[in-house]
């Protein structure tokens, strides 16, 4: 018997903002750390986030994400 065993990782989905503190049904969710960020506060600190489009920082643990 084979039991297969699928991780899900979430990359983008419901959650609690940890920039704004408020629970959005749209967060970008760091698979590394559980850093959560909100669309909204994505957009508004883009320049702190993302230079390409393509791929996001995690300002808490540094690491890149793709969108
Ligand atoms: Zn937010
Ligand atoms: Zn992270």
């Amino acid at each position: 018997m084979k039991k297969e065993k699928t991780k899900k990782e979430k990359k983008l989905g419901p959650g609690v903002c940890d920039f704004c503190g408020e629970e959005q049904p749209l967060c970008y969710i760091c698979t590394n750390c559980g850093f959560t960020i909100c669309q909204r506060c994505f957009i508004e600190h883009q320049k702190l986030f993302t230079r390409t489009g393509v791929t996001w920082l995690c300002i808490n643990c540094s690491s890149w994400h793709t969108l």
